[in-house]
């Protein structure tokens, strides 16, 4: 019998967020998901009603409408042109593109450890070595060039970049983006940056890497920053001869993507729904201050409280043991308090001790949520 699944399947599972939320049901409070629980703003739904019949509706171009590559390349910066832009299914599919398109067997990446699980994941499904390079607790998760510079060898192909972080909700600075440009230059090592939540800040501004570095690929999404996850509209933008690539490989994996997606993310990126995402983001902010005093009222866990995201990253060291990990009390959590949160283990080793709670639920089920977990550690 032929082998089942292909070798490149082997070994790949869900990452562990979604195992935690599958475990899951209705009854549960989840604090887990990373997923806002806003609806589309409601002007994009008005125009899109008043104009869909007028829209042609089939293929598109594989990089999309040239409409819109026009408007995401203005943007992202001066100069940048829409023939550097290709317009993905989600970020998580401009994310697969580009790994697929930059990775071979043996290269290395490297990788944010805490970060999100799916790129370890995508960069083995290529054939490559995941490399994680820490960001430590102890530095309230800040980027370490020198721990990053330790992590690099001559078979080091690409570093993923994803500020602000899931999960650490850490935002790096203008002096470190451009450090890691003066790193990353000398090693001539590709970049992609996600910036999926660039726009949800409460303190200050997000950089990108992208004006301190020509060999950046930016990726970005609708989903978190209008609450449209589920339109499934997301691009990157970045190098013309890697992006060409990134083409060929949307016509052969996806032809385009929905054509009424793109329309909605052109009425969108015109700031026909600016309004709603503004109330949204200052609704998130009142969440985010709620979850933390909470946090430090029933549960008593420590947290920083994040200035980008909607994750509290709780240390929850002082529960662990050898024989009972972040895993462990997040299975428990579910069975016995029905509070879904994800463990730090999802994220990378260096998240052991943590446990990631989304402050993108609802008010009520944020403080019932973090009054069942101080139950849980008997603090309450
Ligand atoms: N990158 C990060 C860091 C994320 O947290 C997520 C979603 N949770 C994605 C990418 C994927 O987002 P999208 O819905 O645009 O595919």
């Amino acid at each position: 019998m032929t082998p089942f699944p292909s070798q490149r399947m082997q070994g790949i599972e869900k990452t562990l967020i979604r195992q935690i939320n599958d475990r899951a049901d209705a009854s549960c409070i989840n604090l887990g998901l990373g997923e806002l629980a806003f609806p589309t703003p409601l002007a994009i739904l008005e125009r899109l009603a008043a104009e869909v019949k007028s829209w042609p509706l089939g293929y598109t171009p594989n990089a999309g409408l040239p409409e819109l590559r026009q408007l995401i390349a203005q943007r992202t910066g001066p100069g940048v042109t829409a023939e550097q832009v290709c317009v993905t299914i989600g970020a998580e599919e401009a994310l697969f593109a580009l790994i697929m398109v930059l990775v071979s067997p043996g290269d290395e990446v490297l990788v944010p450890d805490p970060g999100f699980p799916s790129y370890p994941t995508l960069v083995r499904m290529a054939g490559g070595r995941p490399v994680g390079y820490a960001l430590s607790p102890a530095r309230h998760f800040a980027l370490d060039l020198e721990e990053i510079g330790r992590r690099m060898t001559p078979r080091t192909r690409l570093l993923v970049l994803n500020s602000p972080n899931n999960p650490t909700g850490a935002v790096y600075s203008g002096e470190d983006m451009k450090d890691l440009a003066v790193l990353c230059r000398r090693q001539e090592l590709t970049v992609l940056a996600d910036e999926v939540y660039r726009e949800i800040m409460y303190e200050g501004r997000a950089e990108s890497l992208a004006p301190f570095y020509e060999r950046t690929i930016v990726v970005n999404s609708l989903s978190k920053m209008y609450s449209m996850t589920g339109w499934r509209l997301g691009w990157c933008v970045g190098p013309p001869e890697i992006i060409r690539t990134v083409i060929i490989f949307n016509q052969l994996a996806i032809s385009c993507p929905p054509a009424i997606c793109q329309r909605a993310a052109l009425l969108a990126l015109q700031g026909v729904g600016d309004r709603e995402k503004a109330a949204y983001l200052e609704e998130l902010r009142r969440r985010r201050n709620l979850a933390a005093q909470c946090l430090d009222r029933y549960a008593g866990l420590k947290c920083e409280k994040p200035s980008g995201t909607f994750y509290l990253f709780a240390d929850i060291s002082a529960e662990l043991s050898p024989s009972r990990t972040s895993w462990d009390v997040a299975l428990e959590l579910i069975a016995r308090e029905k509070v879904v949160a994800i463990p730090g283990l999802a994220f990378g080793r260096a998240a052991e001790n943590f446990l990631r709670l989304s402050f993108a639920a609802t008010p009520e089920n944020i403080e019932e949520g973090i009054r069942r977990i101080g139950r849980f550690f008997g603090k309450a």
